[in-house]
């Protein structure tokens, strides 16, 4: 979808729903890349591409704004046997990925599901870090039973601290913006280890403690991890073009 034919705010259901018709080819999904990240301490990372969003800061831009340039489908199996080996050679326990939504509908989180099945398979000792916006886990929680596994970390990007500013930065409508605080909820209640993520450099020291009395009154418990911006120069630019502010900068930002 070209920038100019998307309208903003959008409808995060036909994002969603667009964007896995052009991901997904039966139980395999696009990639344009697998990779040892340093992230976290070292993980196997697998590039993703396709989200029901398109914020304003996504060092994946525009590879999320036309998906359909990317030609290479992974099944699950090759999904994992990528990280497998990375995780081999580098001597990595972690997994995740990245750069895009993994769960978009119900063809792209079976697809998940085969790689975290066939990752715990064959090492069951390892972690895996699924990050995603919590949007369609919020929309449809039945899903989140899918996703009882002992060694699955769920982190939530929130986007916005509130309605206003989920809107400004996903550009999605922001009626969206309690469904990810209803997918942490659920998982919560599921017993499945998840936490909420911020932005913090787009947000002033009072709205993150709104948003923190936001996820008490949701009776979520775990704390709120603030992430910093990757300000690579297309990421000032979209902030830019879009009115995202940063307000609260941090010292420096990951390689
Ligand atoms: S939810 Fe994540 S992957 Fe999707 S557009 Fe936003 S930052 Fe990019």
């Amino acid at each position: 979808m070209s920038e100019n034919l998307l309208t903003l705010p959008f409808d995060a259901v036909e994002r969603s729903k667009e964007a896995e018709s052009v991901v997904m080819r039966g139980e395999k999904r696009l990639y344009h890349r697998f990779r040892p990240a340093p992230y976290y301490g070292g993980i196997a990372t697998a590039d993703a591409v396709g989200c029901s969003f398109l914020c304003a800061y996504c060092w994946n831009y525009y590879r999320n704004l036309n998906p359909s340039r990317f030609k290479n489908f992974y099944s699950p199996q090759e999904v994992a046997s990528r990280l497998l080996n990375i995780a081999q050679k580098k001597s990595f326990n972690l997994f995740r990925i990245t750069g895009a939504e993994p769960i978009l509908g119900e063809k792209s989180i079976e697809h998940l599901i085969e790689v975290l099945n066939i990752i715990f398979q064959n090492k069951p000792r390892s972690v895996f870090i699924l990050e995603t916006n919590g949007f369609f886990l919020g929309y449809q929680v039945d899903l989140n039973q899918k996703l009882k596994y002992r060694n699955l970390r769920i982190r939530i990007c929130l986007k916005g601290a509130d309605e206003r500013s989920f809107e400004l930065i996903t550009g999605t409508r922001r009626e969206f913006f309690k469904y990810p605080l209803k997918a942490l909820k659920e998982l919560e209640g599921e017993g499945i280890r998840a936490w909420p993520a911020l932005m913090r450099d787009l947000f002033l020291p009072d709205e993150i403690g709104q948003l923190e009395k936001l996820l008490d009154e949701y009776k979520i418990k775990a704390e709120l991890e603030l992430e910093t911006l990757e300000d690579y120069p297309f990421v000032i630019e979209n902030m830019r073009k879009r009115k995202v502010q940063i307000k609260f900068p941090s010292v420096g930002h990951d390689p």
